[in-house]
């Protein structure tokens, strides 16, 4: 019998993997410009014509690659990034396939052109669907430049799948942004068809960089993460609540510097948001993720755009703590400053992974490290996280309580519904609803852990009759009412008996918070949908309509009381809805208003 099985030519092999790998111009420009990184390129320049589907040229200023190993690079499974399996591990660089040359080459017309130091001259091959037509030699400086000319003229079955130009470049610019974020230091610039669509000097920190994407207003809303729970990590920038909107979000996920995506991790992202942002919103996240390498999966799929986690549920909890530990403090407060402190998030120094890039694991976290600084500071004094979150959570609370030494700050309630509070950093406006509704709900979550019963028994039992809907959640809801402090009996039909109520304040009206409470649970509303689980939908409800509200004349002990208690909280910051109880105005941009 003839033999019917045979090995495919590498040509036929590479525009298999092609097809893996090369997708459209958006994947050729991750590729190239993960290489130009690895290569530790400070400079990378993008060029497209027809959003790359006529030209696709990437421009670094790393190493560079003598003429054997520019050859070598072209052919398949050649990489200087790894040599065994072993080293799969944790593998620092972005390339370790040795995948994306020949396949990108096996689907164009393609030119790379190369010089590295110590070398005679530079080298320039040029390939068409895979082969190389010419090696030649050519004059320039460090560095690496591939051109991609007519992505697909072999394979016109996958260049019909394209779309319009303007399309395509949106998705490299899209791609270019995420490796941008990773790499602030690294400068980039992408030109359309000679219109400039990214300029981006290298910067000193994320924050610098999301202001160079996308304005400075958006890198001014922004808020300090970090935490780490054994081998895994986490540190970032977050947006503040009061700063959030519905619809469009951006969120960025980087684990070792690479941007991957995984959505239930921005979903514990959101839980670490709840109740301080309406449920609609969407913030912005940008989280840089770390994880003992061993006990992570980069090498999913070609594109290496998912990883997996051992501990999923580890990670999951951790971004979810972090971010509710970054609410708790000040910085998480809406503001009235043009400028309020943005975070600063320090740069790590990239290796090029490829040539000597044996960095420890030691430095890679030393290094960043968050550090939050005030405007006038020089970014050199930034130093450790630890320090960094000492400030942020240390400086209010204590400013909040002894904003002069010893001396608790002075309260006034102005238009009987605000607080006004001098504190060391300059003024807090505290609106006495929102605050009282967080006091509230906190109280309501713990006594439906401690099991404490908060009612007091009234002298005459209010009769209510309750429609036949709200008398079923009534009896449905039995221990968690009792705990709020409602003592309820049936009493026939659809009436109860309400034996004890809660006194949260001295204005308050039982009956009526009962009634309003019980026909929002009964018919729901925006508040109680946006609660996670039944014992939330009962405190925020409960926390809504026994709060305090606005108009209310508060004696100054009330006033002070209410204040101490909101910084008690968790979450001073924000009330139940999603909404800010305080706004703070710091001396620095009183300062600035008066000239000073
Ligand atoms: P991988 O990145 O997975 O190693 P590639 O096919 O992308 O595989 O690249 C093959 C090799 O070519 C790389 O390992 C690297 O040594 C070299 N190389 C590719 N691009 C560059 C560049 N811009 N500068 C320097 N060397 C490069
Ligand atoms: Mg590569």
């Amino acid at each position: 019998m003839p033999r019917t099985i045979r090995i495919l030519p590498d040509s036929v092999v590479n525009q298999i993997a092609a097809g893996e790998v090369v997708e459209r111009p958006a994947s050729v420009v991750k590729e190239l410009v993960e290489n130009s990184l690895d290569a530790g390129a400070r400079t990378i320049e993008i060029q497209l014509r027809s959003g790359g589907k006529r030209l696709i040229r990437v421009s670094d200023d790393g190493s560079g690659m003598s003429r054997e190993d520019a050859l070598l690079a072209l052919d398949r499974h050649a990489t200087s990034k790894i040599g065994s399996a072993e080293d799969l591990r944790g593998v620092p660089t972005f390339g370790f396939r040795g995948e994306a040359l020949p396949s990108i080459a096996s689907v164009s017309r393609f030119a790379l052109e190369t010089y590295a130091n110590g070398e005679e001259v530079g080298t320039r091959i040029r390939a068409r669907g895979g082969t190389i037509t010419a090696v030649e030699e050519v004059s320039r400086t460090r560095g690496t430049t591939v051109a991609v000319e007519n992505l697909f003229f072999n394979a016109p079955a996958r260049g019909k799948f394209l779309k319009a130009a303007a399309a395509e470049a949106r998705v490299v610019s899209e791609a270019i942004s995420a490796l941008a974020l990773a790499q602030p230091s690294v400068g980039f610039s992408l030109t359309s068809d000679d219109r400039t669509l990214l300029d981006l000097p290298s910067s000193t920190d994320v924050v610098d960089r999301i202001g160079a994407l996308w304005g400075e207003e958006v890198a001014e809303q922004l808020l300090a993460v970090e935490a780490r729970e054994g081998s895994l990590g986490v540190r970032g920038v977050i947006q503040r609540p009061d700063a959030t909107r519905p619809g469009f979000r951006r969120a960025y996920l980087f684990l070792r510097d690479r941007p991957f995506r995984e959505p239930s991790l921005l979903q514990a992202a959101d839980r670490g948001y709840r109740t301080t942002v309406p449920r609609e919103h969407r913030p912005w996240l940008f989280l840089f993720l770390e994880a003992d390498p061993a006990t992570v999966d980069v090498n999913v799929h070609p594109s290496k755009a998912e990883v997996r986690f051992s501990d999923r549920h580890g990670i999951e909890t951790l971004v979810e703590d972090a971010i509710r530990t970054a609410l708790e403090g000040e910085d998480s407060a809406a503001t009235l400053d043009h400028r309020p402190r943005a975070p600063r998030l320090q740069v790590r120094e990239r290796d090029a992974g490829a040539h000597g890039g044996e960095e420890s694991e030691e430095e890679s976290q030393m290094a960043l490290f968050l550090a939050s600084r005030s405007p006038g500071e020089p970014a050199s004094q930034a130093d450790s996280n630890v320090q960094a979150r000492e400030e942020r959570q240390g400086s209010d609370r204590q400013s909040l309580d002894r904003p002069d030494g010893e001396v608790p700050p002075r309260l006034w309630q102005v238009h009987r519904s605000w607080i006004l509070a001098e504190v060391r950093d300059g003024l807090l406006l505290i609106d006495q609803h929102a605050a009282h509704e967080r006091v509230l709900f906190e109280e309501i979550m713990r006594s439906f852990q401690d099991g404490e019963e908060a009612g007091q028994r009234l002298l005459f039992p209010l009769t209510i009759r309750l429609t036949p809907a709200e008398f079923q959640v009534v009896e449905d809801l039995g221990g968690l009412l009792l705990r709020t402090g409602f003592e309820v009996e049936g009493f026939g039909g659809d009436t109860v008996i309400v034996h004890a109520v809660p006194t949260p304040h001295p204005y308050f009206d039982a009956e009526r918070c009962f009634r309003e409470m019980i026909e929002e649970l009964a018919h729901g509303s925006e508040l109680v949908r946006a609660a996670g689980n039944q014992h939330e939908r009962v405190a925020m409800s409960f926390a809504c309509k026994a709060a305090v509200k606005a108009g209310q004349i508060l004696d100054p002990r009330e006033i002070r009381e209410l204040f101490e208690r909101l910084f008690e909280t968790e979450l001073p910051y924000h009330d139940v809805h999603g909404r800010p109880t305080t706004v703070r105005l710091s001396r620095g941009e009183l300062e600035r208003k008066f000239g000073r």
